[in-house]
């Protein structure tokens, strides 16, 4: 009977990092220095996978332990924060109906002019996305206008940017060319989400926005953000949606805002696609009994476009579901499209979804 060799190389026990080493015997060699480390294979597996969207992620996840395992507390940092940094306070995600951990999309927090590909989210060491202005692009025009106060905000103040009157309507609030800094008390709805909320999954309506702190009535919750679309391109994204809606799993938030004359004749029409790149408002479903958020068309001195913002209507308690109404619920010419049921819940529900016939 021949005896069994003994093992030369063995996986070391040596505190549990994780490392692997060589115990050596005479034959073997010594290690190279530029020999690959699993801690730099880890280490670059975090700054590549916080690029990738879930899809990819999932994928990715299925190659070896190591990725799985990257994969997994990557997956845990993103349902933190939709908001990717972005905001003052993490958004999180919320879910005791199914195991989704998280929705993906790219983060906008305010409107765009062009779209992103990619952007990093659950980075181990997070990057600072917060910045001074939530001012998009879109918002600096070429007008020369604005005030020159020492104080815009407050009582006695005579800005004349300040008009934030009645909730309904345009409204507007210092901006791009006035004399006043960021922190002026007449530019509310420009740094961004400055309450607590959290995103949770509702069942049959999918993930809603939610409170998660005491709003009070008329408090800034948030603007729609958004790509700002053509309407030729809002009308061609549109058909796409609707074709992916009705294979299911696919729901888009194309927003169409129409800003209208005292007159009553449309003039200028606003199309915010939230659907790719947006912020939390994304997530606000609709309520037929209006909900408790009202829509003011806010414009800032100076500033090309209006932005779309959500303003409580009534105090909004915690853990309370954020929502609007979308608009008239009308039945949509084409009958190729099938209507899409409403699960509100409010005693006026007409049972289908208002939609844009675009
Ligand atoms: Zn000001
Ligand atoms: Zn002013
Ligand atoms: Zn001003």
């Amino acid at each position: 009977m021949s005896q069994l060799p003994t093992k030369k190389c063995c996986r070391a026990v040596d505190g549990g990092n994780g490392n692997l080493q060589l115990r050596r015997g005479a034959e073997e060699q010594e290690p190279r220095a530029d020999s690959p480390n699993p801690n730099d294979f880890i280490r670059s597996a975090e700054l590549v996978l916080p690029w990738l969207a879930s899809s990819e992620l999932a994928y990715v996840s299925l190659t070896c332990k190591a990725l799985h395992r990257a994969a997994k507390s990557l997956t845990l940092r993103r349902s933190l924060d939709a908001s990717r940094g972005f905001e003052k306070f993490p958004v999180p995600f919320v879910n005791s109906v199914d195991d989704l951990p998280y929705a993906y999309f790219l983060y906008g927090p305010s409107q765009l002019l062009h779209s992103l590909d990619r952007q990093p989210w659950g980075s181990v060491s997070p990057h600072s996305a917060v910045t001074n202005s939530h001012m998009a692009d879109a918002a600096s025009g070429d007008v020369r206008v604005g005030c020159d106060c020492e104080r815009c905000g407050g009582g006695g103040s005579s800005c004349p940017c300040l008009s934030l009157e009645g909730l309904d309507g345009v409204a507007t609030e210092c901006g791009p060319s006035c004399g006043c800094e960021s922190e002026c008390g007449n530019r509310i709805t420009q740094s961004g989400v400055s309450v607590k909320l959290k995103i949770a999954r509702v069942r049959g309506k999918g993930w809603g926005l939610f409170a998660d702190q005491l709003i009070r009535e008329r408090q800034f919750v948030c603007e729609y953000a958004g790509e700002l679309l053509t309407t030729k391109e809002a009308q061609r994204r549109q058909q796409e949606y609707d074709r992916l809606s009705s294979t299911g799993h696919f729901s888009s938030a194309l927003l169409v805002v129409r800003e209208h004359l005292p007159s009553g004749k449309a003039c200028l029409r606003l199309n915010i696609d939230a659907t790719r790149v947006g912020n939390v408002a994304r997530f606000i479903n609709h309520s037929c009994d209006g909900g408790n958020l009202s829509t003011v068309l806010m414009r800032s001195t100076g500033a090309l476009l209006p932005r779309l913002c959500f303003f409580a209507s009534r105090n909004i308690a915690r853990d309370e579901e954020l929502s609007f109404s979308y608009g008239e619920t009308r039945p949509r010419p084409d009958s190729e499209s099938r209507p899409c049921f409403c699960f509100c819940g409010a005693s006026s529900c007409s049972g289908t979804l208002p939609s844009e016939h675009t």
